[in-house]
């Protein structure tokens, strides 16, 4: 019988190890941490009864990934809710972006920029699943629809500062620029584009729902596929060299930095020196807030939205983002805010609602950005200090230590350069192969990236799938 070991549940580790085990592998999951899930837990974080995601909170990218969609994960409780309103992005003087699933809607609301908003994703959102087929892919792959790519990637390859020079106003600018930022890059270089057109998308085709009782509940759900098909986790076994992992096929849900630690002399001295040339990203300082009768917005819309983008205009938020990727931390930084109680209400204790929301930061930034946080909750919502009964912080040195696939504190494990963003962890035609017979790297330092969707999991199990019906 054919075995294989998966090191690290985080979605990725999890998916790779479903799609080996419904396909008849023996799998066992190593998780170094007590629990299981790497950035999908929930936890108590401020006040007791109100439930915190402690990473990943908005999961667009889930709903749309093809794996996911192809298991039943509603049989293990997976369950999920939106929001009234996606996504909003206040600017200065109480207007706003806002952003709703229906693009006729949401080019209703942008004024003169509208009918150019509608023709930016109108026809492509109709076409996101098949679109999707080709990019949650390696690169370098032969594309299923190559004139629908074409279009998107032309755009995709651009600086977000050249797609955004189609809107006029501050509200639809800032609503794209606050949704390329995702991608913690110059919105001045290449390919700065693609995350934000893609979020776009994904809101247009499925919305940015939530998961109920909190994000943990994705990764329960596949540990529940796991075991429905025979497999087995063992937390609390954190694997400090490959010795440890002897199994036919072995996929490491870890970055190039821990698989280089965990392999050592065994990697090719190429692949090894790829490893080594790996850059990270920028990094997420969090502060997690436990908030009595939620956020007084000035927007009104905000305060009905899932999320909501702290930044002010695209020049603002550019500029912030320049900062933090030179390696300085800016005075106003790009602030990510999620409101997950407004479509999941379980997650609140009576009228304390958890508030999630983090700042982008330098790789490593070891300062407190705690008060700049709170100065972006006060510009577009005076009166958020009042009403905060509970708080808990993590900078991004907190984040490398609590998952040590977040080095320096870059929740997306990898900097999504130009060359990074299409071709990662390396330039190859199987990026998932280690080098090592039967040892697969499977974690978001390979296509596609960072995000829960557990393609780069499946990716990668498909290409241990093919190597052992050789
Ligand atoms: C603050 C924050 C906000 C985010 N927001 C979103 C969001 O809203 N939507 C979204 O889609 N994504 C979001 N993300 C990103 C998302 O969480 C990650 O991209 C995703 O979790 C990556 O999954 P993964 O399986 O590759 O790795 P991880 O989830 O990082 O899991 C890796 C696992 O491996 C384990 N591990 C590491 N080393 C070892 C070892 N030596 N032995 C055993 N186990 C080991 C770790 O403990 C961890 O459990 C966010 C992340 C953070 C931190």
């Amino acid at each position: 019988m054919t075995n294989g070991i998966v090191v690290g549940s985080g979605p990725n580790g999890l998916a790779a190890a479903v799609a080996l085990a419904r396909e008849g592998v023996t799998v066992t999951v190593l998780e170094a941490s007590d629990t299981i899930g790497g950035g999908t837990r929930t936890e108590e974080l401020t006040v007791p009864g109100v439930l915190h995601d402690v990473c990943s909170a908005v999961h667009p990218l889930a709903v749309g990934s093809p794996f996911l969609q192809r298991l039943d994960l509603a049989q293990h409780g997976l369950e999920w809710c939106w929001p009234q309103v996606d996504l909003v992005h206040p600017i200065d003087g109480g207007s706003a972006g806002v952003l709703v699933r229906d693009v006729e809607a949401t080019a209703a609301g942008l004024g003169e920029d509208g009918a150019t908003w509608r023709r930016t994703f109108r026809r492509q959102s109709g076409r996101f699943d098949a679109l999707t087929g080709d990019i949650l892919r390696p690169v370098l792959h032969v594309p299923r629809h190559p004139v629908l790519l074409a279009s998107f990637g032309l755009r995709a390859l651009a600086p977000a500062s050249w797609v955004v020079r189609r809107w006029r106003t501050d509200e639809a600018r800032g609503l794209f620029g606050g949704m390329t930022a995702h991608a913690f890059r110059p919105l001045t270089s290449p390919t700065s584009a693609s995350v934000g057109l893609a979020l776009a998308l994904s809101a247009h085709r499925y919305g940015w729902p939530v998961a109920r009782g909190g994000s943990r509940a994705i990764t329960d759900a596949l540990a529940a596929e796991l075991r429905a098909h025979g497999g087995t986790i063992e937390t609390g076994r954190r694997v400090a060299s490959l010795d440890e992992a002897q199994a036919d096929v072995v996929l490491l849900d870890l970055s190039p930095t821990g698989v280089l630690d965990l392999a050592g002399d065994r990697l090719p001295r190429r692949i090894a020196r790829s490893y080594r040339r790996y850059r990270y990203g920028p990094a997420a300082f969090k502060v997690d807030l436990a908030v009595d009768g939620g956020i007084p917005w000035t927007n009104e819309a905000a305060r009905r939205a899932g999320t909501v983008h702290l930044g002010g205009t695209f020049e603002q938020i550019a500029h912030a983002e320049a900062e933090v990727v030179a390696g300085r931390m800016p005075e106003r930084p790009f602030v990510l805010v999620g409101q997950q109680y407004l479509a999941d209400p379980t997650r609140s204790a009576g009228d304390v609602h958890p508030i999630w929301a983090y700042a982008h930061v330098p790789n490593g930034y070891a300062g407190d950005a705690t008060e700049a946080v709170l100065a972006q909750f006060e510009r577009f919502a005076p009166g958020t200090r009042e009403r905060i009964v509970g708080q808990s912080v993590r900078g991004p040195l907190g984040y490398a230590e609590y998952n040590p696939n977040f080095v320096g504190g870059d929740i997306s494990t990898g900097a999504n350069d130009p060359v990074q963003v299409l071709l990662r962890p390396r330039i190859a035609l199987d990026p998932y192969r280690t080098g090592i017979p039967g040892v697969y790297i499977c974690s978001a330092a390979t296509p596609p990236g960072g995000g829960v969707h557990g393609m780069c999991g499946a990716n990668a199990a498909a290409s241990a799938l093919r190597h052992l019906s050789r």
